[in-house]
């Protein structure tokens, strides 16, 4: 059975939104876990994690302006 996939809204990851899904709809499940508890909490990405994700991302939308741009020109 499939699940609608979402985009979330704080990574900008595709996720499965499933029904038992704890925590916001719009966000996957790993930035549904509540981050901001305190400074006490491990962070579930190191920061160059953080970065590759962010790169990643990035370079998603760069291809997908480059693919509107071609559609003009
Ligand atoms: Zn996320």
């Amino acid at each position: 059975m499939a699940f609608p996939i979402k985009v979330c809204v704080v990574c900008e990851e595709e996720f499965e939104l499933k029904p038992d899904k704890p925590g916001f709809a719009n966000r996957c499940p790993g930035c549904s876990a509540p981050e901001a508890v305190g400074p006490t909490t491990k962070p579930r990405m190191d920061a160059d994690e953080r970065k590759s994700v962010a790169e990643a991302n990035e370079a998603r939308r760069q291809a997908m302006r480059n693919l509107l741009y071609r559609k003009d020109s």
